[in-house]
């Protein structure tokens, strides 16, 4: 199935611990990276919640600890701003990012700027930014997911609103890879059933897209990696992330939503939630995410709850070039499918997608968000331009595609 010959890249958070209660790890790894001032990165609910003083406890006596709890979430480049003036004036040797993706972020990128100073538009890619390269390793950081969804915890890539301009661009960079993947279950119990639903339908939507990419390690590489896609494509290390993924959640998102407590089901989610992470920051995304930030940025909606109403009507489009995956997904997510033609069985990972989301509550379609016919054109047109998300999509998709998409998802 794969060409010996072909050439493939696999990269992740330099390392990872995992499990209920590893937490309590967190002394020892500060104490093994030498870091006696730490700059916790976090938001005020978190602290509300005595979430973030389960960690600094953690970092024990052996550290001094400030904490900044200013992050918002979809953060703005002014959080950034204030996040790195707190980080000059701490001068910490360790930086630990604690909530969901967006304090993950801001922390990834705090290390970043803080080291190599300048300002953070620099980095960001042009005609909005300077375009330039992080010239090396950044503050050493552990990122301590609280949500288990977005995959940040051990993606390179950080997402900066600029409200100014109803605009989110990214920095990408190795250097942005957290140190250290810090994942304890237990910490997402608090997570109310409607943020864990989003989140864990933004997982599978993570592990979905990422299994049905288009693969390019079988063409010859640009010499220059500058003219390589975003993302890699899949590959035979990606699907394996992304199949565990896949199972993972249909055994525990129901049940992590029903019942918060049901530790099992918030480990499964965690985990689905780390390998997602990992299976599409190498292989990539495709039309399902495109949409959603299409949308996102027109309405202000929770990324992952926009994902889940898209995720169905995607995957419908695409089947025809992806019917063998699509079998697969469904049999991964717990469907009958053995008697069954494969298209018959790309239908039922569609359905089955539907029938979670549903039962997870996820609402009907896009008007509930507030998203009108009148506006599917101009959705589209946006959509159109996430090139980086949409050249991985199994299936060419043109703007009336898209179009169909939307309108259907409505
Ligand atoms: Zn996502």
């Amino acid at each position: 199935m794969y060409e010996a010959d072909s050439v493939w890249e696999f990269e992740m958070a330099g390392s990872v611990t995992f499990g209920t209660g590893a937490v309590d790890e967190l002394a020892a790894e500060a104490g093994k990276r030498d870091a006696s001032s730490v700059l916790v990165v976090t938001d005020e609910g978190l602290v509300d919640a005595g979430v973030v003083s389960r960690v600094t406890d953690s970092l024990g006596a052996g550290c001094s600890c400030e904490v900044f709890d200013g992050v918002e979430s979809d953060p703005p480049v002014a959080v950034f701003e204030r996040a790195i003036d707190r980080a000059r004036e701490v001068d910490p040797d360790l930086i630990v990012g604690v909530g969901g993706g967006s304090s993950i972020d801001v922390a990834k990128t705090t290390s970043v700027v803080a080291r190599h100073g300048g300002d953070i538009l620099e980095y960001v890619a042009p005609p909005i930014g300077g375009g330039s390269a992080i010239p090396g390793p950044d503050v050493p950081t552990i990122a301590v997911p609280t949500t288990a969804g977005t995959g940040s915890e051990t993606s390179p890539v950080t997402v900066i609103s600029l409200p100014d301009r109803n605009l989110k661009v990214g920095i990408s960079s190795r250097h942005q890879y957290p140190d250290l993947a810090l994942i304890d279950p237990l910490l997402t119990i608090s997570l109310p059933p409607s943020h864990t639903a989003f989140s864990g339908m933004d997982a599978l939507s993570h592990a979905i897209e990422a299994y049905v990419t288009r693969r390019f390690d079988a063409k010859p590489r640009p010499e220059d990696p500058l003219d390589r896609p975003d993302y890699g494509g899949r590959t035979v290390v990606s699907d394996q992330f992304a199949r565990t993924a896949i199972e993972l959640v249909a055994d525990g998102l129901r049940r992590a939503v029903d019942n918060g407590r049901d530790v099992e089901a918030r480990r499964n989610m965690s985990l689905a939630s780390f390998l997602a992470g990992v299976a599409f920051t190498n292989a990539g995304l495709g039309g399902t995410h495109a949409a959603a930030l299409s949308v996102a940025g027109e309405h202000d909606t929770p990324h992952g709850l926009t994902i889940a109403l898209l995720l169905p009507e995607v995957m419908r489009y695409n089947a025809p070039s992806a019917l063998g995956r699509y079998a697969e997904v469904a049999s991964l997510l717990g469907e009958r499918v053995a008697e069954d033609g494969e298209d018959e069985a790309a239908e039922k990972a569609a359905v089955a997608v539907q029938r979670l989301s549903d039962d997870v509550g996820i609402p009907s379609g896009l008007a509930e968000l507030g998203v009108r016919e009148d506006e599917v054109g101009t959705l589209a047109d946006n959509a159109m331009q996430l090139e980086r998300l949409l050249v991985g999509n199994p299936r060419r998709l043109e703007r009336e595609d898209l179009e169909t998409i939307l309108r259907r998802s409505l």
